[in-house]
């Protein structure tokens, strides 16, 4: 499922709405130096990003998934100079990338990564007691969707945008026998939101030159 006229489009928005950029194209020529999967966010979904953490004016920002970095410096160009961007990350050989990237970058004061599992780093955040983050942007393992609404509603304030990424999955996301393992945990996702005592959401089916695929975004309510 894919049509040649969607990344024809994405272009058309790249040059007329996002122009070039050698920060970010340094940044995917390094991670495609280092083998790294390409499965980065598109520029115009960057460049939404971005936007969406400024129109909530973040000034914590929690990414769960942060490979080479790339979304991670859209949302931290979002940040006011005193603003953080914390991004978790299970691989040490991404993490080292996005380093690299973020300080090329100039960001490097803002953000930090943390190695591990996604799921020990919530605990972790949790357990600190850290300030709540103001915008969360999920783009991790699907199968534990459900796992981090929940730490991410635990580490939000009233108003916290929350975006988690790839909740369509080609129209796989409405096919109870999908043979797609990443559909079960997004559909949990969906079940958790439907009635959610604190979060109001939607989602909004998505193509470009990453397919069709879709986000899913919240605001969390008072408790
Ligand atoms: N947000 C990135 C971007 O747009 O540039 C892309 C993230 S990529 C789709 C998903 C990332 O989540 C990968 O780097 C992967 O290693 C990481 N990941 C997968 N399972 C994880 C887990 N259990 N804990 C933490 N990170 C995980």
């Amino acid at each position: 499922k894919s049509d040649p006229s969607w990344s024809e489009v994405d272009d058309y928005i790249i040059q007329h709405l996002i122009g070039d950029d050698p920060v970010l194209d340094a940044c995917l020529a390094a991670n495609a130096r280092e083998g790294l999967p390409v499965i980065d966010v598109s520029p115009a979904q960057g460049r939404m990003l971005e936007l969406l953490a400024r129109g909530v004016r973040a000034q914590r920002i929690l990414e769960i998934g942060t490979l080479g970095g790339y979304s991670a410096i859209w949302l931290a160009r979002a940040l006011p100079d005193d603003g953080r961007l914390v991004s978790l990350e299970l691989e040490p050989a991404y993490a080292a990338v996005a380093r690299s990237n973020i300080k090329r970058a100039g960001l490097a004061d803002k953000v930090e990564i943390i190695i591990g599992e996604a799921v020990g780093s919530l605990a972790a955040l949790q357990a600190q007691d850290v300030n709540r983050f103001d915008f969360i942007f999920v783009d991790a393992d699907k199968e534990n969707y459900a796992t981090y609404l929940d730490y991410a509603v635990q580490l939000s304030r009233p108003g916290t945008m929350l975006v988690f990424d790839n909740v369509v999955r080609e129209g796989g996301v409405i096919d109870p026998a999908s043979p797609d393992p990443k559909v079960p945990g997004t559909r949990e996702l969906f079940s958790l939101l439907k009635n959610h005592p604190r979060v109001d959401a939607t989602a909004i089916q998505t193509v470009g030159s990453k397919k069709w695929d879709g986000f899913l975004l919240g605001i969390v309510q008072d408790d």
